[in-house]
């Protein structure tokens, strides 16, 4: 194992022009990582703040929103960067029970608009937020709804109720297409349960069947409902919201993770991804807690040397973060590289352990 390189704060370790690059982005990826202020006007930003892009020579730029404020700059009113990293519009919730109250509804734009939505943001926010649109996520969601209704052994009109779908054939088309099954073969299926905690690098949605966790990920700025349609199309199974032993298991153990007490978790975890994948994932539990290693490193304890890019889509692609670290990979030089969790996440998990080490 190489030893492991000291990573840096934000400021030295992303270089002036990759901050910039973000700016103009409008990159979600940096935000919290790094705060951008604009000289000349005297606020300071998000890196994916929506406003007009500012001058290069007027860019300063902070690694945190107190000593932006130090300096003497505002809080923009539009990104509003000292919010709770992790919040999310309050009419999303309101919206996503609008969907749910009523499954043949279709959200066009004036539906939305009698209801007080504004379109634009309705489809920015999911567009942004959830990498797929308003109207897929619809779908989704109602299907998730669909087949949990299956699951718990409900029929199939009761079940088709509460999607858009004209007729059986079509409803059982998009389950096929989502979850490679039959909506009779969906009663069988082991139901996945997911609950939301909240950790010290935001909300996290942990889910598991009645044996393994299925998924642990970082809500971001989305409700859980979205978290769980994103993992039900990854495992190609309904995820219900709810709770059960290995759920809670799995939260116990976070917290004794981020208290600083425990350095390595034994819940029995599902892994689902290619067998190139899996072995990629099985590599990433080795490395000793509070230790980091190269892509290139990973690259070769897998023995394969020059498949580092593989490598390292393997590594964003791993479902359950945390507890498969993959934060604990990071670019050559000691720089953090990407994470699937925004970066501030991934530096402080890397801080949290070092600080326990
Ligand atoms: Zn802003």
């Amino acid at each position: 194992m190489p030893a492991a390189p000291q990573v840096s704060s934000t400021l030295e370790t992303l270089s002036r022009a990759e901050m910039a690059r973000a700016v103009r982005r409008r990159s979600t990826f940096y935000d919290y990582t790094f705060y951008y202020a604009v000289k000349s006007t005297g606020i300071f930003c998000l890196p994916s703040c929506s406003s007009r892009n500012p001058l290069n020579e007027n860019l300063a730029f902070f690694s945190t929103a107190e000593a932006a404020s130090r300096e003497g700059y505002r809080p923009c009113k539009r990104c509003s960067p000292t919010s709770k990293r992790d919040s999310y519009p309050s009419w999303i919730d309101r919206l996503l029970a609008g969907i749910m109250g009523d499954g043949q509804r279709r959200w066009t734009d004036e539906e939305l608009r009698a209801s007080g939505f504004e379109p634009v943001n309705v489809r920015r926010w999911f567009d942004a937020n959830c990498g797929m649109t308003f109207q897929t996520f619809q779908r989704r969601y109602r299907l998730a709804v669909a087949t949990q209704i299956l699951c718990k052994g409900g029929t199939m009109s009761e079940a088709i109720a509460t999607t858009a779908y004209r007729s059986e054939s079509a409803f059982r088309d998009a389950v096929a297409k989502i979850y490679g099954v039959t909506p009779t073969a969906m009663k069988s299926a082991q139901p996945i349960v997911a609950t939301e905690v909240d950790s010290p690098v935001g909300r996290l949605m942990i889910a598991a069947n009645n044996t393994h966790v299925c998924g642990l990920s970082f809500l971001d700025r989305r409700p859980l409902a979205v978290g769980m349609v994103e993992l039900s199309g990854v495992v190609r199974s309904p995820v219900s919201q709810g709770n059960n032993a290995v759920v809670e298991a799995t939260a116990a153990q976070l917290d004794g993770f981020f208290a600083g007490k425990r350095q390595a978790f034994d819940v029995p975890l599902q892994l689902s991804g290619t067998a190139f994948q899996r072995r990629v994932w099985e590599t990433l539990l080795t490395i000793p807690y509070g230790e980091t290693v190269s892509y290139g490193d990973l690259a070769e304890m897998i023995d394969k040397p020059n498949a580092y890019r593989a490598v390292g889509n393997a590594n964003g692609a791993n479902r359950i973060a945390i507890i498969i670290p993959c934060h604990r990979v990071i670019a050559a030089g000691g720089k953090l590289g990407g994470y699937g969790g925004s970066l501030w996440r991934k530096q402080a998990l890397l801080d949290l352990e070092q600080k326990h080490t």
